[in-house]
């Protein structure tokens, strides 16, 4: 038996549904609480990495998780006219899905019983002894507020607009993630499954602005992407819904701090949000879960603090390197002066695919206590 009588799980993101369902999984008792009426998302895109699928088979979701989306193998860079810059095959191929159906297959499977919707959890509470917080409460976490005040968030002043769009496109398209860069903007189409296709745009803009209405993104975003290649537009014209998203992060450097406090415990972006040039923050939260989960259920004696530690070792390396590669990837794919982004997508077309390859391998790190994980 666990020594943990009680886990409370404040927030139900990807993190926070995860640990549910690994804690059912271990029969270790523990109460998820949402501050939202509902748990739901925006009907936009989500890439997993294939480092993850072995927790998704443990908590047997992966053949549910398939069959809502597909297999990307494929990676394109492209100029604004569509012109190839490289293209390679991804070491171990993705899972682009429906972000939506993915949370509700996450909530389907959750205990009810032990769900408390409309609940927000305090940022300071009194643990007892034999429990657990395990805050999982985003970016703007206010549990994290509380335990270490002061951790500034990092704005890109760059803003991410996405949505979902069904519309036939050339065989090229499928199971392929297209990254168009150029003149400070960029625009990625993701397939998605049969017709339907996720794609982001990126612009430039400060935290904070209001967000506009989809008619009104849809005919800026067509102005902004004018220049592009004729598919672009297209796209953003067969979208429904458009949502925005403003770029943050936290800065490795500004949070060496321990991740937990008086039995309370961080997960995913309440303690390490990244900007999602590298598509792996929901992943890093689930892999975080699944290690923080499977050492509570290790832990016979001794004291928490130090089970936590373990849990921030085994992790805190491989999320600073994601953190830092996905913003500079940011950076580096926005330049505003007009040398620069010749010589960004000319350093783009001569770079070694295997140079890329590198980029983008440090997500598919080993996940710790997964004997059985890929990489
Ligand atoms: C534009 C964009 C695209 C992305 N694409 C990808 C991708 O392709 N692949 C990928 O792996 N990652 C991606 N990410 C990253 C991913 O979205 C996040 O890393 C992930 O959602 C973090 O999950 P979380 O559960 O930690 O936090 P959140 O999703 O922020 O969930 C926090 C939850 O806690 C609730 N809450 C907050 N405070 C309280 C409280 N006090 N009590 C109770 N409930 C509370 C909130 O209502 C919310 O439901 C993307 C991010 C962005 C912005």
């Amino acid at each position: 038996m666990p020594l943990i009588h009680h886990v409370h799980i404040a927030g139900a993101g990807i993190a926070g549904l995860t640990m549910a369902l690994c804690l059912q999984q271990q029969g270790i008792p523990y109460t998820l609480h949402e501050q939202d009426a509902k748990i739901s998302y925006n009907d936009v895109g989500i890439g997993l990495s294939n480092n993850i699928f072995p927790i998704l088979e443990k908590l047997e979701l992966l053949p549910a998780i398939r069959l809502m989306g597909c297999e990307i193998a494929q990676f394109r860079f492209a100029d604004k006219k569509l012109e190839t810059l490289k293209e390679f095959q991804l070491a171990k191929p993705a899972l682009s899905v429906n972000r939506k159906q993915l949370h509700e297959l996450l909530f389907s499977r959750i205990d009810k019983n032990r769900l408390q919707l409309s609940s927000r959890f305090p940022a300071a509470y009194a643990v007892e002894e034999r429990e657990v917080v395990v805050a999982a409460d985003g970016i703007h976490s206010a549990i994290r507020g509380a335990l270490f005040h002061d951790i500034p968030i990092r704005n890109s002043g760059q803003v991410l607009w996405r949505g979902i769009a069904c519309m036939p496109l050339p065989e090229d398209f499928k199971n392929t993630y297209h990254d168009i860069i150029g003149s400070n903007l960029r625009f990625a189409i993701i397939h998605n499954r049969g017709n339907y296709y996720s794609w982001y745009a990126i612009t430039q803009g400060d935290a904070g602005k209001v967000i506009i209405p989809s008619a009104a993104a849809r005919q800026m975003l067509m102005k902004q992407f004018a220049a592009y290649h004729p598919v672009v537009n297209m796209i953003i014209h067969a979208t429904d819904n458009i949502y925005c998203n403003y770029l943050q992060d936290i800065k490795p450097a500004d949070r060496r701090i321990p991740w937990f406090k008086n039995n309370t415990v961080l997960v995913g972006d309440a303690i390490h949000p990244t900007t999602p040039n590298l598509a792996n923050g929901a992943c890093l939260a689930i892999e975080d879960v699944y290690v923080l989960s499977s050492l509570l259920g290790r832990h016979q004696h001794g004291s928490i603090d130090e089970v936590f530690r373990q849990y921030q070792r085994l992790r805190e390396a491989k999320v600073n390197k994601i953190v830092q590669q996905s913003w500079r990837l940011g950076k580096l794919m926005h330049q505003p002066n007009k040398v620069l982004d010749k010589a960004m997508l000319l350093g783009a077309r001569i770079t070694p695919a295997f140079v890329f390859k590198r980029v983008y391998n440090p997500v598919l790190e080993k996940v710790p206590m997964l004997a059985e994980n890929v990489g």
